[in-house]
Formats: C-alpha cells, structure tokens, sequence
C-alpha cells in the first residue's frame, strides 16, 4: 500500500485544522498521514487519519527552548514525525547528526518517521546528488517504523517537478542504500501524482502546498491508487 502524508508546514491553526478534517475523506486502499504545525496536532489526532509532527527533539524533557519531545506527541495521540525536511535543514540549522538523533530518539520511543533527504540545485548541477544522498542516507538508521521521503530541495514548493524518470533513478539510489519505502516529494500536485506515483521505485508521496486543500490532497491519495 502506497503512503502519502501531507506536510502543512506552518500553515493551519485550530479553525483551519476542523474546516479541513470536515472535508476531508482518506480514501480506502492508501496509508493517508497528515502533519498539521505544533499547535494544531491534538485537535488533529483522533480524527480518522493518522497524525504525524514535522519535527520532535531527542531529549525526553530538558532546557530546550521551543523544542518538542517524542513523549510528548505521543501524549497528543501524534503517531509519528517528519525529520531532517530540507526547510529545517536550510533554515534551522539541522544537520545530519542532528537528524539520526532524531531519528533514534522517535523510534526508540515508538513514533514513526518519515526522513527527508535530498540536494540543492547547484549540488545538482554540480554533479554532486550521489554523494549528497549517501551521505544523507547513511546518517538515518535503518527500522520497520522510518521510511524516507527524496525531496529535491529545487522541486519543494517550487512548481518544478522532477521527472518521473529522473525520481525513478534517485529512488532507485537510495533503495540501494537504505532497504525502506522511499516517498516522492517536489510540488506533487493532481496533475503529475498518477504518473510519478505510477514509477515501482515510488512508494508514496510527501506533498506540501497541494496537502493544505482537502480536494487536492484527496486526488493525490486516490492517484495512488491506481
Ligand atoms: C514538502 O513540504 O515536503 C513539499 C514537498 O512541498 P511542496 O509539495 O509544496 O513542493
């Protein structure tokens, strides 16, 4: 069964999240996950779809401004987090240290996770997506409760998407390199989601601006179906 998770980044508070649980309807046949900001996850949890964070500290509990521990979602009935996405990376500092420690801690404490890899533009152009993915690879720790979403950072929130070959290829790398399910992420949109969740290598989709509308979302869970 295919997965396909909606990653709402910080869009989304409590009037939004119920405007949005009142529309929306995971279609039967596909693992349908969605990750609402920090505020909005217990209203969330318990609504029929399985609510996952889009970051979760390592520490249990401790002097950590403005940080959320695994125990702590798990007390919200969160069921899982995203880590390492290319944002958190870009913007706040995350490393791929940083991401296996999150990855550990969320799996020794029975979350799931789903963990982002992927290269920047001018990595690619440089030559150098191989090495960015093993190295990014090779810090998330293998378990039956992570898989691991390829997002190409120029494809995130940007309207480029990769090819369905060219996903096909990456998916194909990191399946080598890590055996887990491995989600598309990149301005997955209803246009493009049959025929790149169409490709054996992809096993699902991370979906970010098309995730925040419950009509688009649905027709992305229901491509991968077919
Ligand atoms: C994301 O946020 O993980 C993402 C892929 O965003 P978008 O679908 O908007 O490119």
């Amino acid at each position: 069964m295919k997965l396909v998770a909606g990653n709402w980044k910080m869009f989304k508070g409590t009037s939004e999240t119920l405007a949005f649980f009142d529309a929306f309807e995971a279609p039967a046949g596909v693992e349908v996950v969605v990750c609402p900001p920090f505020t909005s996850l217990s209203l969330a949890a318990g609504r029929g779809v399985p609510v996952y964070a889009q970051n979760v500290h390592w520490a249990v509990e401790g002097a950590f401004t403005g940080e959320i521990s695994a125990q702590m979602l798990l007390e919200l009935g969160v069921e899982g987090a995203v880590v390492g996405h290319s944002e958190r990376r870009q913007y706040f500092g995350e490393t791929d240290e940083t991401v296996r420690k999150r990855c550990e801690a969320a799996l020794e404490a029975g979350l799931r996770v789903i963990a982002c890899v992927g290269e920047t533009e001018s990595e690619r152009e440089a030559g150098e997506t191989g090495a960015v993915l093993r190295r990014q690879v090779a810090a998330i720790p293998p378990h039956e409760a992570l898989v691991i979403a390829y997002e190409p950072v120029w494809a995130i929130g940007t309207g480029k998407t990769a090819t369905p070959e060219l996903a096909q290829q990456a998916h194909e790398s990191i399946k080598e390199l890590h055996p887990t399910r491995v989600l598309y992420g990149g301005s997955v949109k209803p246009e493009n989601a049959v025929e790149l969740l169409a490709q054996p290598a992809i096993d699902g989709a991370l979906v970010g601006g098309a995730s925040l509308e419950p009509g688009s979302f649905g027709a992305i869970c229901r491509a991968a179906l077919a």
